[in-house]
């Protein structure tokens, strides 16, 4: 995989973000507990967690805290997985599908939690997440889906046409739901600051830190990086998500890492603004490959959606994403574009995450689906627990053997004919 040029520029959230935590490489051999790999969400606040619990950890990053999904998201903290809690419960039983609502229904708490105990500094709000249903049998989903998660207690509601249309301010959705307990973060800033609590807590992040290889030794780990520098480690934890590179075996080819696209206009004027999501909620629709849209911090529309799985090569990589708020938001379409950007998410065949212990004392938590700020800031916890006390109950979901996607290669050419597909049956926008 050929990754975008570092830094994130032209990103927004680059552009806005709080100053970079100070993670100087790792140049020399050291010992810990725990080895992490990747300082996205899941490795940082597995970081954190492990710290909190005096258990000695070090983050290696391949180039900064926050340079994967982590800093590039649309920054829309939402609950629950792909799946809703009845079919988690007909997938996993009574028991172990109840467990995991409770989990994915505290996925945005723990965001907001963790901003709050430690004091962070990043721009966001709590005024929930709506789905709008972009056709005639989604409306049902919608209906289903508020009612399910307010049967358990939820604060979610379902809106007919004419709420959606007033809470997002454009009439192009049939109806939707809004599940309170949703909002935003500048995501760039969560996860510096994410780093900047686990360094105090007393972890140790070394970035531009590439691993480029794991060894087993005397039952030890041996986590060897570019600069030839060594962690020595009892157990390990691969979080790179959808930047796994061939680091470790297999790993890479048990997900698909398409590329999800972003575009951000210039600050819109107070006017515009007030029409615009005027209650400050943020939201993504029901298609198969989804929009995702939100005013930021500073007024700026942000459009998100499926684009090219290469890396992009020009402007016209996101021109379909400017189409699409022209026909949203009609008032908007004058309006400069002021930043364009993507970012790799990993997605499993059966779109859950994936945890996986190939190896005693390695544990893989791989598979966002690309709803990854809660989740992944959830399963560090989760994944801390278990590394620091090994009872597998910690871990959400059960730990699975790795399976590569077989003709992995050709799948890359899959992705790329099912977003032609489903730019078709999604009744395109743009
Ligand atoms: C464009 C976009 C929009 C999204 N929008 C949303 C949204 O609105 N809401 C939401 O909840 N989720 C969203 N997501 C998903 C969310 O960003 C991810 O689920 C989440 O960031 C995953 O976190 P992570 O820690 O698992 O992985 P990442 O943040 O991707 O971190 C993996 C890290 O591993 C590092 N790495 C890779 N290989 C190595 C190596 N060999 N050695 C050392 N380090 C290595 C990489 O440099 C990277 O920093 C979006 C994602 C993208 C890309």
């Amino acid at each position: 995989m050929n990754p975008p040029p570092f830094p994130l520029d032209p990103s927004l959230w680059h552009a806005t973000a709080v100053p970079a935590p100070d993670c100087p490489p790792l140049d020399q051999d050291v010992a810990v507990d725990v080895a992490i790999v990747g300082g996205g969400y899941a490795g940082l606040s597995t970081a954190l967690h492990l710290a909190e619990r005096g258990v000695s950890c070090v983050v290696l990053e391949a180039r900064e805290p926050g340079w994967g999904g982590s800093g590039r998201n649309g920054g829309q903290v939402i609950p629950g997985l792909k799946y809703d809690p009845n079919e988690l419960i007909a997938k996993f039983g009574e028991e172990a599908g109840k467990a995991l609502t409770a989990f994915a229904g505290s996925t945005a708490d723990t965001v907001f939690d963790l901003i709050a105990k430690h004091g962070m500094n990043v721009p966001h709000v709590r005024n929930g997440w709506i789905q709008g249903a972009h056709m005639a049998s989604m409306v049902e989903t919608a209906k289903k889906r508020s009612a399910e998660w307010a049967r358990l207690g939820a604060p979610t509601e379902y809106l007919d046409k004419a709420r959606t249309t007033d809470h997002l301010g454009t009439d192009v959705y049939l109806a939707g739901w809004i599940d309170k307990r949703g909002g935003a973060v500048q995501p760039l800033s969560y996860a510096r600051e994410l780093c900047r609590a686990a360094q105090k807590a007393g972890a140790i992040v070394h970035g531009q830190s590439p691993v480029q290889g794991l060894a087993r030794e005397g039952g030890k780990w041996k986590v060897k990086t570019a600069q030839g520098a060594t962690v020595t480690a009892g157990k390990v934890a691969l979080c790179t998500n959808g930047y796994t590179g061939d680091y470790y075996p297999k790993l890479a080819q048990t997900v698909i890492a398409p590329n999800s696209y972003q575009v951000a206009t210039e600050p819109l004027s107070d006017n515009l603004r007030k029409s615009i999501l005027p209650y400050g909620q943020v939201t993504s629709d029901t298609r198969q490959l989804l929009l995702y849209f939100r005013l930021d911090h500073e007024g700026r529309l942000l459009m998100g959606g499926r684009g090219p799985f290469r890396e992009p090569t020009d402007k016209s990589d996101w021109a379909h994403l400017e189409r699409v708020i022209a026909r949203l938001y009609p008032a908007v379409k004058d309006t400069p574009i002021q930043f364009r950007w993507c970012g790799r998410v990993a997605v499993t065949r059966d779109f859950l995450p994936h945890l996986h212990e190939p190896e005693p004392g390695m544990i893989v938590n791989i598979g966002c689906q690309g709803r990854g700020i809660g989740l992944e800031s959830t399963m560090g916890k989760a994944l801390a627990a278990y590394l620091a006390t090994g009872d597998r109950k910690a871990l959400p979901f059960p730990v699975t053997p790795v399976k590569t996607i077989p003709f992995h290669g050709l799948n890359r050419a899959y992705v790329a004919a099912v977003v032609a597909f489903y730019r078709m049956s999604d009744a395109g926008l743009a």
